[in-house]
């Protein structure tokens, strides 16, 4: 109501139609007709004076006053022309939106863009999508990437990202394009896809202990039993492949420890004889009983069905009955079962004809590897090389035999002969005088149980050969 009263003529002198600019009312500090609304507006309408009506467009009045004459005398030739007139106007315009709707037409559906895609000029139909437009030139001759395992393996050709893509400059994702048109003058970059990884999950799984394993001494034996701990693994979704994370909780390792005899208290060395019994095994007991000397003898399973009594008596007299395991196999060349087959087969047949089980083993040709030791470290107490090889098995003669020997001889030396595996006839010559200037030397023959005893460093269950992995070790998976 304000807004009416303010405008009435005669009020403020102002014409009924005028209506001050926002800053105008500022300037009359009229701050109620700032808050003029659409409503107040309608009342300033209302309250105008009911003789003001606008006047009629021109054309209006014309055709109201033909209506008017028309109905009043019927067609005259003054109408027809008239009509004709506005037949040509409605055709031209006609003509025109016409004109409009297809250049319309043409401009929003089929004008050609030009644009740069790898740096060539290539044309393309207005409303395009980018994607499409990609899609529909073969990806511009870009590679798809490949989707690969979480183990770096491709589980398909295609699977990644099928191509990658900058447009004017800005890196984007085929998704990206998907959602956009083409504009003219737009330029692609257009390159290979990119690979990608399946998904994953993560585990914790048991982390095996490794094996590690001294070398250069003549006994070989556990000094530290392997522990598991826990590691984390990515599992591939697809591929169920396994990969290392994090390990979460180390392992420990198992350590074979490699050591050469120090008796303490003596001179001591062992005499040791490989790969019978045989039919020489009674002659080179007969020497030792004579002469009051102790050896140990690295027996054969294989040997023990046909000479299993001397594997009886030599254990009677007083020596010492150790595996050389039961068919003389190379045992690196064997897997984890046969491996333990070929100790245990062996531990079994001595067992069987001698009546004890010996842990001790010289591995045939000395060959135990970390990895045998991993395998069967659990089922035998130590692995025994030697110091002083004879070479017996060349047959060099007896004195030969006799001289590596004496030659080389000193505390704690372990030395390597044999009783079996062919003509040990100058092996059997050359003992009397081996025994004879060890002796001689002031060296006290004895088994090689006897020569670990002498030194503190090998544990007592390696020397007695009463070895058992603790309840919470781990043989490493070798
Ligand atoms: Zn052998």
């Amino acid at each position: 109501m304000e807004q009416g009263q303010q405008n009435k003529p005669g009020t403020t002198g102002q014409h009924p139609h005028f209506r001050p600019a926002p800053h105008q009312q500022h300037q009359q500090h009229q701050p109620h007709q700032a808050q003029r609304t659409p409503r107040s507006a309608a009342h300033q309408r209302a309250a105008q004076p009911p003789h003001v009506t606008p006047p009629r467009p021109a054309t209006t009045r014309r055709r109201a006053a033909a209506n008017a004459a028309g109905s009043a005398s019927g067609h005259t030739a003054g109408e027809g022309a008239a009509s004709g007139k506005t037949a040509i106007i409605a055709a031209a315009l006609g003509l025109a939106l016409l004109g409009v709707a297809l250049f319309s037409c043409y401009w929003t559906m089929l004008r050609p863009l030009n644009v740069q895609v790898n740096g060539k000029d290539v044309q393309v139909r207005v409303g395009t999508s980018a994607a499409e437009f990609i899609r529909d030139n073969d990806y511009f001759g870009a590679k798809a990437g490949r989707k690969l395992s979480i183990g770096g393996n491709v589980i398909s050709e295609d699977g990644g990202t099928r191509y990658s893509v900058a447009l004017d400059g800005n890196q984007k994702t085929p998704q990206d394009m998907e959602g956009v048109n083409v504009v003219d003058g737009s330029s692609f970059v257009v390159s290979d896809g990119t690979d990608v990884t399946e998904g994953s999950t993560e585990k914790t799984v048991p982390l095996a202990p490794a094996v590690q394993m001294e070398s250069g001494g003549a006994v070989q034996f556990v000094s530290q039993w392997g522990r598991a701990g826990k590691k984390v693994v990515t599992v591939g979704d697809e591929s169920g492949e396994e990969v290392d994370k994090e390990v979460v909780d180390p392992a420990q390792d198992m350590v074979i420890a490699s050591r050469n005899v120090k008796p303490a208290g003596g001179k001591y060395i062992a005499l040791t004889f490989d790969d019978g019994p045989s039919g020489y095994t009674p002659d080179i007991l007969k020497i030792l009983k004579d002469k009051g000397a102790k050896a140990t003898f690295y027996n054969l399973g294989s040997q023990e069905a046909n000479y299993g009594k001397y594997a009886k008596q030599l254990t009677e007299d007083g020596h010492e009955l150790a595996s050389h395991t039961n068919a003389h196999q190379y045992l690196p060349n064997l897997d984890a079962n046969a491996l333990r087959a070929e100790i245990s087969s062996a531990a079994d047949a001595l067992e069987g004809a001698a009546g004890v089980r010996p842990q001790m083993i010289r591995a045939p040709y000395g060959a135990f590897t970390s990895t045998e030791w991993g395998r069967a470290g659990d089922i035998i107490s130590c692995n025994v090389l030697w110091n002083i090889d004879t070479l017996d098995w060349k047959r060099p003669g007896a004195d030969a035999i006799k001289a590596a020997v004496l030659n080389n001889a000193f505390n704690g030396a372990i030395v390597l002969m044999h009783d079996g595996g062919g003509n040990r006839q100058q092996d059997v010559e050359a003992l009397p005088g081996i025994i004879d200037g060890l002796k001689a030397a002031g060296y006290e023959l004895v088994t090689v149980s006897e020569l670990l005893s002498h030194d503190d460093q090998f544990p007592k269950e390696v020397v007695e050969g009463t070895v058992t992995m603790p309840k919470d070790a781990q043989l490493p998976q070798v």
